[in-house]
């Protein structure tokens, strides 16, 4: 199958007393080019588990299948790669302060050591609609402006794994709705599988399909 798998996960924060089992036994797959949405209160594991999705934190127990290949069997070059193809919007954006726009937004290709592709970074800058402000700071935009420019840092490497969390969280309505437009409209444009969380209903009814995340336990309805 074409897409991620997951099959028995489990992420647990902490040890004893004190620890939190944030994921509990996930199986879900997600199929390539489709949009899903997951929605779940605050606390209910949706953050963690885009961060285990992105091989941003270890899983405690079970197994991530892309494209049917398993995370464990993959040797370290080939977890490179595959981090390449996934790009992951913060729900805090996490622009660097240092690098205007522009910069941010080239920034997952200086780091991935690539010739960034100017070009492209243009037509992320126009369909975003941040292109007069591409020299200016994170410090100088509106929340809106910071969350688009989030968005093009994240299409900037043509990702085949979109993950975005809570990428409305902090915007009012019209706003939310104009980045639900534009991340419909860049999906024409690279044909990723989309991962969005969100407690917000009207934002997930967006999605091909909505999931229910309730405790670190996906929910039937
Ligand atoms: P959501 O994104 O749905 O709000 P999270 O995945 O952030 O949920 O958190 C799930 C649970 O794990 C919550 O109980 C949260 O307090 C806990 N948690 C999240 N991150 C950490 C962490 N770094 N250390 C300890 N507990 C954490
Ligand atoms: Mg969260």
């Amino acid at each position: 199958m074409k897409g991620i798998r997951c099959e028995n996960l489990h992420k647990i924060y902490g040890k004893g007393d004190g620890a939190t089992h944030a994921v509990r036994g996930v199986n879900v797959s997600f199929e390539q080019g489709t949009f899903y949405s997951i929605i779940g209160e605050s606390g209910s594991g949706k953050s963690t588990l885009l961060y285990l999705l992105s091989g941003l934190l270890k899983l405690d127990q079970g197994e991530i299948f892309y494209d049917d290949v398993p995370l464990s069997v993959m040797k370290e070059e080939e977890k490179i790669h595959l981090k390449r193809r996934i790009s992951l919007i913060f729900q805090d954006y996490q622009l660097l302060p240092e690098l205007t726009v522009r910069e941010n937004i080239l920034l997952p290709c200086l780091l991935h050591e690539e010739q960034a592709d100017q070009a492209w970074c243009d037509v992320i800058l126009d369909r975003l609609q941040i292109r007069e402000i591409e020299n200016k700071y994170p410090d100088q935009l509106s929340g809106g402006q910071q969350q688009r420019t989030a968005i093009g840092r994240a299409f900037m490497t043509k990702p085949e794994y979109l993950f975005c969390d809570e990428p409305t969280g902090n915007l009012d309505r019209k706003t939310s709705e104009s980045v639900l437009q534009l991340l419909m409209e860049v999906r024409d444009l690279c044909d990723p599988l989309i991962i969005l969380v969100t407690h917000d209903l009207d934002i997930a009814r967006s999605a091909d399909i909505v999931l229910h995340i309730e405790d670190g336990m996906f929910i039937q309805d």
